[in-house]
């Protein structure tokens, strides 16, 4: 942390007058140069960018301290600064006064502070933080013969002639005049305020004129430009504003009013800002303090660069960004400890009945699962609760490590529930689970969704601690539901849950033993993204797919294109391999949805009649669709039409070829985990896209399908296309603090850095209880938005 130059500079006023007047005025004669020490101490302070009350106050003190004083009236002068002074020295009054209302600018009147408030921009902090959106650069000047017509530039000409004209019909008069350099001319109009430039554009003044070119007839012309004028000695390139901000247009303010505005809101109140980041890693950097960085962001010098401001990578944006993260981190850090605080339960390492689970296994963990398991069994063994997300791409073996786990839960005595976001994936699951499990590791399995037939038998046997493994969906969370000792939550699939399900089902065991919880995502959420939006988990990537498996083949059919659909899924049948047909199906359509899905599955079965063809949807009955289900594990049904809800957790590696309809209408995430439904055996899978239509963006999804199968590639393409804010369809759950600076994608490396950063600070602080200032500014940031964010 930095503090503000106006702390800084505070704290140089008041620290000698205090030390003076400490213990009854002891030290008062002791005090050398006190007087010239507080003099230059306020005027610092008056020469920083900090608004005219404050400044009035240190005006009053400053002149009383400009002669060495001595005895009474050193005393009465240091006692009565102290008093004039008592209330800037308030703990948080900068936060308040960069808080205040925009009206306290000069020229923003209640309606004014109104239209800025409705786009977000109704306190000085807005305005300090809201970025140009790019600049005019009038360091170049263009010869008037050389102005192109629609182009933005800044000339210098002198004025030939100028004058006002009447308008026909109108009231008002039009002011115009021509400027010229020997190389061209252009005409400048204002119809109104014409008054107030009479004086300024007079035939033979110099002029600055910044603006938009326009045709009109035969000449060029600019209504209402900018301008400053020259006078005889001035050199045309020197500028006050040789890069001028342009910001996103707001209502009601011509484009150099709030230029104004915001110049004003920097010039009174920067120097409040404090600059969150250590000191050290900034001057690592070469980062300037936030006030600094302020300043080179809304007014450049003339030696910026252009093009590194316009892309937002300048230091000083870096400083704004890496100051954004860090504060962000800090918070998420602060709750994780809060999380890791709570009185766990510490699972031993598992004995021999994970032994026997393990060789009962009909396979090898690979080494990444092997890690991951790892980590998670040595968060099992602490008294506190385990906080983690296991993240691995499609296919890459998540289950039985989550399987893997709930045996060690079972071997100390305690349960596992395992909650899926479906109850068709919740059936999978258990099915799954059955079979990896079907050692002789003694786990004793349940099934709990809202189709249960005997749901009450489950519930007594949780309860009797009868059943160590449940699976199933929020049916887990209803009141009447009560384990005997649950120790370990598996959420799969978490982007579908709110993090009130998280908490909701962790509630079911006593706060004094607060479960572990583990987070299974198959969406491949890139590193960035990750690290923020669970910034409250640790994580554990599993970043490799089993031995022997191949990539899928990837094809995008057109519209048209049936009969080739028709001929893959011919040749798969005719190898003795599956193939599953999948429809999109979303709740406003959702009648037409299953119906196309319905005849698709009729009209496939008329085409291969010696197939058995089933269907599955959301619809069905559990008992129903446990039947199709089985039917396709088992190999008698060739083929399975299905919506959407296949789309995670189906585990068939005879099924090598995969046809989406409507692929169009299919998020990329989604059609990623479709992809990696097949190619889950020997055999390479086919994965075939049939678009019909679609738009820009549906377009761009189908070619990152295209172009790669790694999961993480297509997470970010699909951060690309959709922005961050809907990427996992979090916007609704509050789970994406926004962020004003940071780009998750072009700012990855800062957010690794802004968390080791964050996670050292905690260490050394003792989680900012010795950094209050530090402790506000976070609380300041992200406020209760964060706890939205958390496990709890
Ligand atoms: P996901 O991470 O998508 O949930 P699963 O856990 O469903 O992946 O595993 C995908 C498939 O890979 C399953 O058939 C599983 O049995 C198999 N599998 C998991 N781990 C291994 C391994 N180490 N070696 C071979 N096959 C494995
Ligand atoms: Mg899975």
């Amino acid at each position: 942390m930095e503090p503000a130059p106006y702390a800084e500079a505070l704290e140089a006023l008041c620290r000698p007058l205090a030390f003076a007047a400490a213990d009854d005025f002891a030290r008062l004669e002791r005090v050398r140069s006190l007087e010239r020490t507080v003099h230059q101490a306020a005027q610092r302070l008056l020469s920083l960018a900090v608004p005219e009350d404050i400044k009035q106050l240190v005006a009053k003190v400053a002149p009383a301290f400009q002669e060495p004083l001595a005895g009474d009236a050193r005393r009465q002068a240091v006692a009565q600064a102290l008093r004039t002074l008592e209330p800037l020295r308030e703990p948080g009054l900068p936060d308040r006064l960069i808080a205040r209302s925009v009206s306290c600018l000069p020229g923003v009147g209640p309606r004014r502070a109104e239209k800025l408030a409705r786009r977000g921009l109704g306190t000085v902090v807005d305005l300090l933080f809201q970025l140009p959106a790019r600049y005019d650069d009038r360091r170049c000047l263009t010869p008037l013969g050389k102005l192109e017509v629609g182009s933005r530039a800044t000339f210098v000409g002198e004025v030939l002639v100028a004058g006002f004209t009447p308008l026909r019909g109108r009231r008002q008069r039009l002011f115009q005049a021509v400027v010229g350099d020997g190389s061209g001319t252009v005409k400048l109009k204002w119809f109104r305020g014409g008054e107030a430039v009479e004086s300024t554009v007079r035939k033979g003044a110099r002029l600055r004129v910044t603006d938009e070119v326009r045709r009109y007839r035969f000449d060029k012309e600019i209504t209402h430009p900018e301008i400053d004028r020259l006078e005889a000695g001035d050199d045309p390139r020197k500028n006050a504003a040789p890069l001028a901000p342009v910001y996103a247009a707001v209502e009601g303010f011509p484009p150099r009013t709030f230029r104004r505005l915001v110049a004003a809101a920097v010039a009174q109140y920067a120097d409040l800002v404090a600059s969150a980041l250590p000191a050290r890693l900034a001057a690592q950097r070469g980062l300037p303090p936030t006030p600094e960085a302020l300043r080179q962001i809304h007014s450049p010098g003339e030696d910026a660069d252009l093009e590194t401001l316009e892309k937002r990578r300048s230091p000083a944006h870096e400083r704004l960004v890496l100051e954004e993260l860090y504060l962000l981190e800090l918070g998420l850090g602060l709750r994780r400890a809060e999380c890791a605080g709570q009185p766990g339960l510490a699972v031993g390492r598992g004995g021999e009945r994970l032994a026997r689970a393990r060789r009962a296994l009909p396979f090898q963990l690979t080494a990444a699962q092997e890690r991951a398991f790892g980590e998670i069994c040595r968060d099992l063994a602490e008294p506190h609760p385990m906080s983690r997300l296991l993240q691995g791409d499609v296919g890459s073996g998540k289950t039985v490590v989550a399987a893997l786990a709930a045996v060690s839960l079972a071997e100390s005595g305690y349960q596992t529930a395992l909650m899926a976001p479906t109850e068709l994936l919740a059936e999978q699951h258990a099915r799954t689970l059955r079979a990896l499990l079907a050692g002789d590791a003694g786990m004793r399995l349940g099934l709990l969704t809202a189709s249960t037939p005997d749901a009450a038998a489950v519930h007594s046997a949780l309860a009797g601690g009868e059943i160590d493994l449940v699976v199933g969906t929020h049916a887990l969370v209803q009141a009447d539901v009560h384990f005997a000792r649950l120790g370990l939550v598996v959420i799969d699939e978490q982007h579908r849950f709110g993090v009130r399900q998280r908490a909701a089902l962790a509630a079911k065991a006593p706060p004094s033993r607060v479960p572990h919880t583990l987070v299974m995502t198959a969406t491949p959420i890139p590193r960035s993204l990750a690290l923020t939006l669970y910034g409250d988990l640790d994580l554990s990537v599993i970043d490799a797919l089993p031995p022997g498996r191949r990539p899928a083949r990837t094809l995008l059919l057109r519209e048209g294109e049936g009969p080739r659909v028709v001929e893959l899924l011919r040749e798969t049948l005719a190898r003795g391999e599956q193939a599953y047909v999948v429809y999109p199906l979303v709740e406003a359509s959702e009648k037409l949805d299953l119906r196309a899905a319905t005849e698709s599955a009729r009209s496939i079965q008329a085409a291969f009649p010696e197939t058995r063809v089933e269907l599955v949807h959301g619809r069905m009955d559990a008992a129903q669709r446990a039947t199709a289900m089985e039917c396709f594990e088992r190999g008698e049904a060739g083929i399975l039409v299905s919506t959407s809800v296949i789309e995670v957790g189906v585990d068939i590696p005879n099924a090598t070829l995969m046809v989406v309809e409507h692929a169009e209408r299919f998020g990329l995430a989604q059609l990623h985990q479709l992809r990696g439904r097949v190619g889950r055996g020997r055999a390479v899978g086919t994965c075939v896209l049939v678009a019909r239509g679609g738009t820009e963006d549906s377009e761009a999804r189908l070619r990152a399908m295209l172009e790669s199968t790694d999961g993480f590639v297509i997470a970010d393409a699909d951060l690309r296309i959709r922005g961050p804010g809907e990427f996992l369809g979090t916007k609704q759950h509050g789970r994406l603090p926004d962020l004003r600076f940071a780009d998750l994608i072009r700012d990855a490396r800062l957010v690794a850095l802004a968390r080791s950063t964050a996670q050292e600070t905690l260490r050394s602080t003792s989680r900012l209880a010795r950094a209050p200032a530090l402790a506000r500014a976070v609380k300041l940031r992200w406020g209760d938005r964060l706890t939205l964010v958390g496990v709890a």
